[in-house]
């Protein structure tokens, strides 16, 4: 009988199953799908060891109304699905205000701190290296006012979170990027993220290690968790399978099972969607960009350059609506001499959110043997790793590497 069940086979949940295996528990990852097809498929593939500040609700007048006309590219929302998440933002809102936020900060960058170095630590193991890349990413800007902005914020990240970053002029960013087809008054280069080629590679990678170790992966329904006498009984395609403890890791659809045991945290979806393109002739993108204020990213991955959208608020169950990389893809054609599509269709996913900006990871209150890890939002990538050793620490009752209190589940 495996000791440890982790429904959820994105990067969260094989970082948990990969850490717990590697600390000799007998674990089953057990997921609908194979491992890393969810949210984790599609993403930017950065690993954000700049993102120290998590992505507030917009607290400015003038933000809130260029969202609400419903026109950008960086954020829409369905009409129909607002007064289900009415709650949600307004927490969220709530949240962003300035002092909460900052306590949003030290508790997501104390996270964020380490994700470079739990990333390389399993990828070395996983013979996976080769997929982070260390090219950082660029954020390029208009004006020399919006960059001097900008400056102010990135030495606020050096000097309190080591974050590093180097500037760019505007001849400096041609060079470095040489298939740019606009000028820019310059950019910002975070030099220490690792670009990952291919994020489902990775997942991949992490589970196949976590196989050659002996964990066990399994096909099933999470939905069908239940309590079975002193322990949690899974339904699988070989059959239930039983264990002491259990951990939810399955991102946005976390709460389709915690809601049937009672516990309902506020965890919202923000969707987001990519699409492949080539590039015309020998032209070729560096690394990741993204153009100030277009809240799309353009990367350079194996299967070509990938467009990754910004947020969408829409209800669970609404079939995909990709206006806004309808919307992106001409803006981004003006900037890089991007060829054909590759993907017949969109692919969609959804950054599982939480309002309070922070992942809820603990033990959960009240149900023997049951444990939590969801709600990574823009930094599920970033944070599988980390989210993986802090819940085996905590679970073999180790001092954890970092203070886990700002993220548990009792405080919804
Ligand atoms: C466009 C976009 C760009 C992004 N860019 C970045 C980035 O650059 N860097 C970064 O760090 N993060 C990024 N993110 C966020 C990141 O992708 C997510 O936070 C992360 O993938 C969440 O991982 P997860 O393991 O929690 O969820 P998922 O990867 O969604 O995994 C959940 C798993 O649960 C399974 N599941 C669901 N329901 C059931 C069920 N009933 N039974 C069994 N299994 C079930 C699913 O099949 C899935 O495999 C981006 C997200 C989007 C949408």
């Amino acid at each position: 009988m495996p000791e440890v069940i982790v429904l959820g086979a994105g990067i969260v949940g094989v970082s948990i199953a990969l850490h717990l295996r590697r600390r000799g528990h007998h674990v089953t990852l057990i997921d609908r799908k194979g491992p890393g097809e969810g949210t984790s498929f599609g993403n930017a593939g950065l690993i954000q060891r700049e993102a120290v500040f998590p992505y507030p609700f917009p607290r400015a007048l003038s933000d809130i109304t260029r969202v609400a006309r419903n026109r950008s590219i960086d954020a829409v929302y369905h009409p129909l699905a607002l007064p289900g998440l009415a709650s949600p933002l307004l927490r969220y809102w709530y949240h962003s205000e300035p002092e909460r936020y900052a306590h949003a900060v030290a508790a997501h960058s104390a996270l964020i701190a380490t994700c470079l170095a739990e990333h390389m630590a399993l990828a070395r193991e996983a013979g996976a290296e080769h997929l982070l890349r260390p090219i950082g990413w660029m954020r390029m800007f208009p004006t020399q006012e919006s960059l001097e902005t900008a400056l102010e914020q990135a030495a606020i990240a050096h000097r309190d979170h080591g974050v590093n970053y180097t500037t760019l002029d505007c001849r400096a960013l041609a060079d470095a990027e040489p298939a740019l087809l606009v000028e820019r008054a310059g950019a910002i280069h975070w030099t220490d993220p690792y670009s990952v080629s291919d994020p489902h590679a990775l997942s991949v990678a992490y589970a196949n290690l976590f196989t050659r170790l002996s964990g066990t992966i399994a096909i099933g329904d999470a939905t069908t968790l239940k309590r079975h006498g002193a322990g949690w009984q899974v339904q699988t395609t070989d059959g239930p399978t039983d264990s002491a403890t259990v951990i939810i890791a399955l991102g946005a659809a976390s709460t389709h099972v915690t809601k049937l045991l009672g516990y309902t945290p506020p965890l919202f979806g923000k969707r987001g969607y990519h699409m492949h393109y080539g590039m015309q002739g020998n032209a070729v993108l560096q690394r990741p960009i993204q153009d100030y204020d277009s809240g799309f990213m353009l990367i350079p991955m194996r299967r070509g350059v990938r467009l990754t959208t910004g947020a969408e608020f829409a209800r669970p169950d609404a079939p995909p609506t990709p206006v806004q990389l309808e919307r992106a893809e001409p803006v981004a054609r003006a900037l890089i001499p991007l060829a054909e599509r590759v993907d017949d269709t969109p692919w969609m996913g959804v950054r599982p959110t939480m309002p309070d900006m922070l992942p809820i990871i603990g033990r959960a209150p009240g149900q023997p043997g049951l444990w939590y890890a969801f709600g990574h939002a823009h930094q599920g990538l970033t944070l599988g790793p980390t989210t993986g050793r802090l819940i085996a620490e905590m679970m073999d009752g180790e001092t954890p590497f970092v203070d886990p209190t700002p993220y548990r589940p009792e405080r919804f």
